[in-house]
C-alpha cells in the first residue's frame, strides 16, 4: 500500500531525520519547471505542476527510499518574455539554485539525485549536472518526463503526433487528468483572436498548438501519458539507486 509523505518541504526536521538515521532515505526526485505563457488556456504554473505531478507519483512508488526536493518554480524562460506574466531565470542563475540543493542533499546524506524536468527551455542544465555530481561526489541525473515516450508511443496516443509541443494536445491533456482547474476555457476564442507575436519562429506554433488543444486534448490521453512518465521516471531513479544507471 501507498502510504506516507514523500514531499520534503511537506516535513518536520523530526520526520527527516528520523527517516535519514533509518536509512530509509536513498535517492531524490528535483522537480524543475517553469512560470511561462501556456497560451490563453492553461496557466503559467504548468510545468511546474506536471513535473511535479509525475515526480510524486513515481516518489510514493518507491517509497520511502525516495523524497521530492522543493519544485524549481523559474526556469529558463527568456524566449516567452514578450507574454506578461512570464518569469525567467537567467541560465547561470537557474544552475546555481539547482547546483545549491543539490549541494544541500549531498550535505544531509542523499546521494542520488534525478532532475525530472518539465519544462523544455531548461535543458542546457542537462549537461551541468555531471559537473555538479563530480564536484559534490553524488549520482545526479537529469531528465525531461517526456523521455519516457518512444515516437511509435506519441503516435498512439496523440492525434497530432506532437509531445511536447507547448501548450499544445499534451499539456493540456496532462492538465485535464491531474489538475483540470489549471485549464481556463472561459473565454477563450482561437478562432477569434489573433496575435502580434514577436517571436518568429512560433508565429504559426502558437494558434496550432491553441487548436491542437482545444480539439484532442482529453483526460483520458493525460492519464494514459502521465502512467507512462511516472512508471519510466520510477525505473531511472531505481536504476540510479541501485548503481545500475548507464547515462
Ligand atoms: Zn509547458
Amino acid at each position: 500500500m501507498i502510504t506516507g509523505e514523500v514531499r520534503l518541504w511537506k516535513m518536520t526536521r523530526k520526520h527527516v531525520r528520523e527517516r535519514l538515521a533509518a536509512g530509509q532515505i536513498k535517492g531524490a526526485i528535483l522537480p524543475t519547471g517553469s512560470t511561462e505563457q501556456h497560451n490563453e488556456h492553461l496557466e503559467m504554473e504548468h510545468d511546474t505542476a506536471s513535473a511535479l505531478h509525475v515526480s510524486q507519483q513515481a516518489a510514493l512508488g518507491l517509497f520511502p527510499k525516495v523524497v521530492l526536493a522543493t519544485p524549481m518554480a523559474i526556469g529558463i524562460s527568456e524566449h516567452w518574455m514578450e507574454w506578461p506574466g512570464t518569469l525567467s531565470l537567467r541560465p547561470e542563475t537557474f544552475f546555481q539554485v539547482a547546483y545549491d540543493t543539490c549541494e544541500s542533499l549531498a550535505r544531509h546524506g542523499i546521494e542520488h539525485v534525478l532532475v525530472c524536468n518539465g519544462h523544455a527551455g531548461n535543458g542546457p542544465l542537462r549537461n551541468e549536472v555531471a559537473g555538479f555530481g563530480e564536484k559534490l561526489g553524488i549520482d545526479i541525473q537529469f531528465h525531461s518526463y517526456w523521455e519516457a515516450y518512444s515516437k511509435e508511443f506519441v503516435q498512439q496516443h496523440m492525434e497530432s503526433g506532437d509531445c511536447p509541443a507547448h501548450a499544445a494536445e499534451f499539456e493540456t491533456s496532462i492538465a485535464l487528468a491531474a489538475f483540470p482547474e489549471n485549464a481556463h476555457w472561459e473565454g477563450v476564442d482561437y478562432d477569434a483572436e489573433t496575435f502580434d507575436i514577436q517571436r518568429e519562429n512560433y508565429r504559426e506554433q502558437d494558434p496550432r498548438y491553441a487548436h491542437d488543444a482545444r480539439d484532442y486534448a482529453t483526460p483520458h490521453k493525460g492519464r494514459i501519458m502521465i502512467d507512462a512518465a511516472v512508471e519510466w521516471v520510477a525505473e531511472r531513479m531505481t536504476e540510479m539507486m541501485e548503481g545500475t544507471a548507464t547515462s
